[in-house]
């Protein structure tokens, strides 16, 4: 039923002038753009906007024409699905023709446009991310979803178990809402259709499944999805390491910044860089990531004193250090303490001479400097990075001269 009465509080990117023209640019080319998705659910929630999707009557290539004509950029993302992405100064809008999924293989739909919004509203996932609402702001609610959003209640748009079986990413994304609203707890008919579909999983990409793995993480409080899955066999697949759901929860308590999704997945796994090598690579995680979560399941025990923490952090980098320590934290308690507030208060610094000085002393560059640099770096590691360069310049000489 659409309940045109409905209409969002206004939002300051409602009135983003950018939007506006692209409103009118859809508009002259004979088609109607609407909001739809995530940007109209989170406003009836009170939740923070952070991108906007937009459904359009229009076919793609009309679409991008429209965008041309009004001499706003468009890059055709993904044209075999509708999807021409609008770029304004302001930000960019993904602008999905509505479509029906006449064709699905469990993993990608083969489409037919159609102007018919209701159509649209049937193929999206969850009947609170089936809400459109117009440039005003009016929402069409095709499928009660703003009953939903009041009831807190996640719900498939028609059987689930069809649903399921036509894009199966759906059951990650089930347990990813969740989460990522706080809707708990999880709903049993959509979690019982999700038990009995959980063996299409293996057939995702890893490219879609870490996706949404990054977003349930980075949920304000992923504890019990994660429990569900882990509970109910969704993660043998995918995250067969995932053990310490604990730790996670002492780390959220501890107050980590939930954007940080890669130090969240590190402490579900055991300390192992072996295994995180393979989990890094079932997902592709990207390089950067990876190297973090190898740094993470390095076996170290935690520095006793200040100094055997700084030297630490000298040897990995401040960054690493507290990733470690926070870590660390969550996984063993206060022995981790002193690493924790030596990242946070102490910098370390460069070491003083380099081979330039060494040059400048006559020695040729060769193994043999590097030798009896690294020799002067571990003094200086030593005197707990109290010793001068003027000492350091000293110690260099009488090496070079007690070679000669
Ligand atoms: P957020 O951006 O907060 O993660 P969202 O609801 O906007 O949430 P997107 O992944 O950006 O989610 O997708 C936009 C919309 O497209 C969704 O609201 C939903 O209507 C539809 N959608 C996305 N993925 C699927 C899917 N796998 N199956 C069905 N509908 C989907
Ligand atoms: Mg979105």
């Amino acid at each position: 039923m659409v309940k045109p009465d409905l209409t969002l509080t206004p939002q300051d990117w409602m009135h983003d002038p950018d939007l506006i023209r692209l409103f009118a640019a859809i508009r002259e080319a004979g088609g109607e753009a609407r909001y739809v998705g995530g940007c109209v659910r989170d406003v009836l929630l009170g939740r923070a906007v952070h991108d906007i999707d937009m459904a359009v009557t229009l076919v793609p290539e009309d679409t991008q024409r429209a965008l041309t004509v009004a001499g706003i950029k468009s890059v055709p993302t993904g044209l075999d699905f509708g999807t021409v992405t609008a770029v304004l100064a302001s930000r960019t809008v993904e602008m999905t023709s509505l479509r029906r999924d006449v064709e699905t293989d469990g993993r990608r739909a083969v489409v037919a446009y159609t102007t018919d919004w209701q159509e649209d509203a049937l193929r999206r996932d969850f009947t609170i991310n089936a809400l459109y609402a117009d440039q005003d702001g009016h929402v069409f609610d095709y499928y009660q979803g703003h009953a939903d959003i009041i009831a807190k209640r996640l719900r498939f748009v028609g059987d689930p178990d069809t649903r399921l079986q036509e894009d199966v990413l759906r059951i990650l994304r089930f347990f990813r809402f969740h989460a990522q609203l706080g809707f708990y707890p999880l709903e049993t008919d959509g979690l019982a259709a999700c038990t009995r579909n959980k063996n299409l999983l293996s057939t995702l990409s890893a490219e879609r499944v870490a996706g949404e793995v990054m977003r349930l993480l980075k949920a304000e409080n992923p504890i019990p999805a994660l429990t569900a899955m882990r509970d109910g066999g969704f993660l043998t697949h995918w995250l067969p390491e995932t053990q310490n759901i604990d730790t996670l929860s002492t780390l959220i308590a501890l107050g980590n910044d939930p954007a940080d999704w890669i130090l969240r997945l590190a402490s579900l796994c055991p300390s192992n860089p072996v295994g995180v090598t393979e989990l890094a690579e079932r997902l592709k995680l990207s390089g950067t990531d990876r190297a973090r979560l190898q740094a993470l399941a390095d076996p170290i025990t935690a520095p006793k004193d200040e100094i055997s923490a700084r030297r630490y952090i000298y040897s990995v980098g401040s960054n690493a250090a507290r990733d470690r320590a926070r870590l660390g934290l969550a996984q063993d308690g206060n022995i981790w303490q002193i690493l924790s507030s030596q990242a946070e208060d102490w910098q370390p610094s460069s070491f003083p001479i380099s081979g330039k000085d060494a040059l400048a002393l006559g020695l040729e560059s060769g193994p043999d400097m590097g030798r009896m640099l690294k020799d002067i770096e571990a003094h200086w590691i030593g005197s707990d990075f109290t010793l001068s360069r003027a000492a350091l310049i000293d110690m260099l000489k009488e090496k070079i001269e007690g070679r000669s």
